[in-house]
């Protein structure tokens, strides 16, 4: 969770009429619901939603580097009149995203996984393409915005995990899913793109292959844009590797650069993995070094920590509990902020409270949903909610479970609200991130060998391999460079 208020991303876009436009990429005449105008406005509209929930990653060296080699592309592309805008933000996920209108946002978390400066240039290239092709657009007008709730496949219960996704709604844009054909396209801009101001772009292939790995190791926990719609990598490694090699041909075997050494200076001392200023769990306890709390993990439960807020589920999928900042400044408003948005109807009068010396008001409260089928109005979940004042930060901790269920459930919603207190370990509050650390190799060895040698233990060996774009039986020479990662 991070320390701001979150937004909803505003990515509703009224469609009013619709006109022709000539498609940049294909030159082909297409209907388009949103003009270029009221992309550039939507963009514009998102950046600073975008910005507030991830924050950006704070290192001006990177956000320069990619800065520079975002507008140089952007000046060669399809569309050089937009005004592009580039941003590293401060995610451990790996992903990259483009919001119509010139947007293009890098995680940190796929920064520390390029390999070498090709690697990033492909791949910015993809991203500029979804916007050059106006992928974004048509996508807003196709109005697919499939909400992703982190917590949705392990949740039984369609009722409480209709109000899981209730509560993470902001999430919305950055999942933005694009057809195949429009992937397909958007790599073979990527290739053109990257070629153009120099680069390898055979190397974005041989990224493709860092994600497949990254995805079978960690599940969904990764969802870059580049696999969601991609059920076959193989073919799209040998498609990519195709066109750039016709691209060289084609254009007199021009010598294009790799830059690996240059680029893992650049990332040398980059934060990996999360970063446990935004909150960890150890020990059945979430800890956010920031916000200065704690709260316990009811014993067994699953859980995840997003910029928006921290979630908690039942192993048998039954319950669900959020916390999230509130809005409004006092308890009352910041609880009438939370039925509203998410449509709750109060149960029983709310009870003005003290939690371990935070004024808090705790509430009893049903939300009415409708049948997805018949689309009668049915009883949905029943909420046992509790607003907690921290200073002008105020906090909802809500407790979710189907009506039928929530005797069971109440006491470890309460249990868990209890606990709430102020965070005042000193070795909590100071818990460092891990980083990347590049070093350089005394001697010829394979990459586990050499692994091993800088400290990464046994388990973290695939791990590593995966970071650095090898095999651990590979070959690797004195004097190369390597990643490894602490503190
Ligand atoms: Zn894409």
């Amino acid at each position: 969770m991070k320390t701001r208020l979150t937004l909803t991303v505003g990515a509703a876009a009224v469609l009013l009429f619709s006109r022709c436009a000539v498609n940049p990429v294909t030159g082909k005449k297409e209907v388009i619901l949103v003009s270029e105008g009221q992309e550039v406005a939507m963009g514009a509209q998102s950046d600073p939603a975008v910005t507030a929930q991830f924050g950006l990653y704070s290192d001006p060296k990177m956000q320069k580097f990619i800065d520079e080699k975002g507008q140089k592309m952007a000046a060669i592309s399809h569309r050089s009149s937009l005004k592009y805008q580039f941003k590293v933000v401060d995610s451990p996920v790996i992903n990259a995203f483009a919001v119509p209108g010139g947007y293009v946002y890098f995680t940190r978390g796929i920064m520390a996984h390029f390999n070498n400066e090709a690697q990033f240039a492909g791949v910015l290239g993809h991203e500029i393409g979804h916007v050059t092709a106006r992928h974004s657009a048509r996508q807003q007008t196709k109005a697919i915005l499939g909400q992703v709730g982190l917590m949705g496949a392990m949740i039984l219960s369609p009722q409480v995990a209709q109000f899981g996704d209730q509560a993470m709604q902001g999430m919305q844009l950055l999942f933005l899913k694009f057809g195949r054909d429009d992937e397909r396209q958007s790599d073979e801009l990527g290739v053109q793109y990257s070629s153009k101001i120099g680069y390898d772009a055979s190397q974005m292939a041989d990224f493709f292959q860092t994600l497949s790995r990254e995805q079978a190791k960690s599940g969904k926990e990764a969802i870059p844009d580049f696999l969601s719609t991609h059920p076959n990598p193989e073919d799209r490694y040998n498609t990519v590797k195709q066109l750039a090699e016709q691209w060289k041909q084609a254009n007199g075997n021009p010598k294009l650069a790799v830059n690996r050494d240059q680029y893992l200076r650049l990332i040398d001392g980059m934060v990996y993995g999360e970063d446990p200023k935004q909150g960890f769990v150890e020990n059945s306890v979430f800890y956010h070094p920031e916000l200065k709390i704690r709260f316990p993990v009811p014993t067994g439960w699953k859980h995840q920590n997003t910029p928006q807020q921290f979630q908690m589920a039942d192993p048998a999928g039954k319950a669900l509990l959020i916390l999230m900042t509130a809005p409004g400044a006092s308890l009352d408003e910041a609880a009438q902020a939370i039925a509203k948005q998410l449509s709750l109807q109060a149960a029983e009068a709310p009870r003005r409270t003290t939690i371990n010396g935070f004024p808090a008001l705790a509430f009893v409260a049903d939300q009415v949903q409708q049948d997805q089928q018949t689309g009668q109005q049915v009883a949905g979940v029943r909420v046992l909610g509790h607003i907690i004042q921290d200073g002008k930060t105020l906090y909802a901790l809500l407790g979710v479970t189907a009506p039928a269920d929530f005797p069971t459930y109440a006491p470890q919603f309460s249990g868990v609200a209890e606990a709430f207190q102020r965070l005042s370990e000193p070795n909590k509050l100071n818990r460092q991130p891990e980083r990347v650390r590049i070093v350089k190799l005394k001697l010829r060895s394979n990459l586990s060998k050499a692994l091993t040698t800088n400290g990464v233990p046994e388990k973290r060996l695939e791990e590593m391999a995966i970071l650095n774009g090898m095999q651990l039986n590979e070959q690797v020479n004195a004097g190369s460079l390597i990643k490894v990662v602490g503190k």
